[in-house]
């Protein structure tokens, strides 16, 4: 699982044509007499021109609030009160402004499945306000599928229900399984048709997150040559993300190294969950080292290291196993960008050389953690990678494989058949689980204290493709909505360690017809 040596592009000191920048003239922000009760931060806007357009959302016909996040919203000081204000619907449509800020769509660039795509920016995405919250964090508020921007290119600038009850499940299933993410507010549907392979309906989410700034920020102006804008953005990131640099010799030297770290870190915990995120592209990759922008991501059911999870990816260029390697080519995408500020492409290759240790620590930890090790000894490494060797021969669920794990014991072979029957090869399954035996008997652990520690970090529910579809399906095909299935989903991904007797069918392998599921970029 080490990042592969050749795949990172190498740095260089030039840069190349710029595209032209396009920010249109922004409607004006009505005041209204509703207010939310959230402290506003200047936060991106204070950047000023040039990082973003005002725009304000497309409205959109007869909305409903279909779902609140409760405890995320009691995080962000929301109160009840204001989440069940009519208003509160407008505003989370896109239909009105968030009361006192212009709504923006800010500009980013990024590589596409490894080759420079030029200026993208938020096309769907609206952050409407920064809001302070009662702990003193800072959020953004952004809505995705409020209309067009100038950044829409050919788009609609909407999502339809079906990516969007996507997001929000994988968001705070991401959360629930203690993962860096974006998190989901709020959603909101509405009967307006939207044309995908067939005629949808529109949906709003509403995400937050202290930023969502991209490496593609970055990029942007880089390659526009913009460098008084990349500094300014740099400066905005670190006082805001990364306050603890400042006073560091070169603070930009030390952000790309951080994000470097954080996003080996990150995608360490994608692998051991058998996380793919599906569309790793440059302008999907946060710099405070989020997941974010969920589209056509998926969770192994078999271990296969070679699964793409999104049906456009015709190279594979997105596997799981490709994650690792990805993650770095990604985070040398913005050490080019920040070179301006760094120097020499020497210095900014020492930041990112925090890249793989941070990956190989952190998966590795986790692995050890996953098979209720509590030290690390020569060979655990190994150990894990046999075994992913052979649930890879068989096919084996990995999730399902890992909660079975815990119910073996250290002494005998009792407690083995949990883990034992999803193996068709229960001899390779009985020639690992000897060597597993002999390690567990170095650290001498109870078993039910190593159970307990193991079901804390391998989860009984991930949001696999099936559990996702029949929660889109409920919803979608009642009129109005029927949100019941989404409802029981979120209960349990929200707390995905816990035995959760009711939802057990929640945990089992997928049915023959999830096979024929697939998943792309149109959402
Ligand atoms: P994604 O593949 O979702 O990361 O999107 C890549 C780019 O396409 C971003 O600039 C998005 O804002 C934009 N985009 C994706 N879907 C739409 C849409 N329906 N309307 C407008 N822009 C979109
Ligand atoms: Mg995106």
């Amino acid at each position: 699982m080490n990042a592969p040596e050749s795949v990172v592009p190498a740095l260089v000191a030039a840069t190349v044509a710029p595209a032209a920048s396009t920010d249109r003239p922004a409607p004006a922000c009505e005041p209204a007499a509703f207010d939310p009760g959230l402290p506003l931060l200047p936060g991106f806007q204070a950047l000023g021109d040039g990082f973003f357009a005002r725009v304000a959302g497309t409205p959109l016909p007869d909305p409903h609030l279909a779902l609140v996040n409760r405890s995320l919203a009691d995080e962000l000081g929301l109160a009840p009160e204001a989440l069940a204000h009519p208003s509160m619907t407008a505003i989370l449509a896109g239909n009105t402004p968030w009361p006192g800020a212009d709504s923006i769509a800010t500009v980013y660039s990024g590589h596409q499945f490894g080759a420079w795509a030029g200026r993208l920016g938020d096309g769907r995405a609206l952050l409407l306000a920064q809001v302070r919250a009662p702990d003193g964090g800072a959020w953004e508020i952004q809505l995705k599928g409020a209309g067009k921007t100038p950044f829409s290119r050919m788009g609609d600038g909407r999502a339809v229900l079906r990516s969007s009850i996507r997001e929000y499940l994988c968001s705070e299933a991401m959360h629930g399984l203690g993962i860096p993410t974006t998190r989901a507010l709020a959603l909101v549907t509405s009967d307006a048709p939207v044309l995908r392979e067939t005629l949808e309906t529109a949906a709003v989410v509403t995400r937050v997150a202290p930023t969502f700034v991209r490496f593609g920020h970055f990029e942007h102006f880089y390659w526009n040559r913009q460098h008084d804008a990349l500094r300014r953005l740099a400066d905005h990131v670190i006082d805001t993300g990364y306050p603890a640099l400042r006073a560091e010799p070169n603070p930009y030297w030390s952000l790309l190294q951080a994000v470097s770290e954080r996003t080996g870190a990150l995608i360490a915990q994608w692998q051991s969950v058998g996380f793919c995120h599906g569309v790793m592209n440059t302008d999907n990759m946060s710099i405070l080292g989020l997941t974010i922008d969920y589209g056509p991501f998926g969770f192994l059911d078999g271990f296969d290291p070679s699964h793409v999870c999104n049906h456009s990816d015709d190279q594979g260029r997105y596997a799981y196993s490709m994650q690792p390697g990805i993650g770095e080519w990604n985070c040398y995408c913005l050490g080019q960008a920040l070179l301006p500020l760094i120097g020499e492409p020497a210095d900014a290759e020492r930041a990112l050389a925090a890249y793989r240790p941070a990956f190989e620590a952190r998966y590795r930890e986790l692995m050890r953690a996953k098979l209720g090790l509590c030290s690390a000894a020569e060979g655990d490494a190994a150990l894990a990678d046999q075994l992913l060797a052979i649930l890879e021969a068989g096919g084996v669920d990995f999730t399902a494989f890992f909660r079975a794990l815990g119910q073996l014991r250290r002494a005998d072979a009792s407690g083995d058949a949990a883990a034992r029957d999803l193996f068709i090869d229960r001899a390779a399954f009985d020639a690992w689980a000897v060597r597993y035996r002999e390690r567990l008997a170095v650290e001498a652990i109870e078993d039910p204290i190593r159970q307990a520690a193991m079901n804390r970090v391998n989860p009984k529910f991930v949001l696999r493709n099936h559990l996702a579809e029949i929660a889109i399906r409920g919803a979608r095909d009642a009129s109005p909505p029927d949100f019941t299935e989404m409802h029981r989903l979120l209960e349990v991904l929200q707390h995905p360690f816990d035995e959760h007797p009711d939802h057990q069918t929640l945990a089992a392998l997928p049915p023959d017809w999830a096979g024929s599921l697939s998943v792309s970029c149109s959402s």
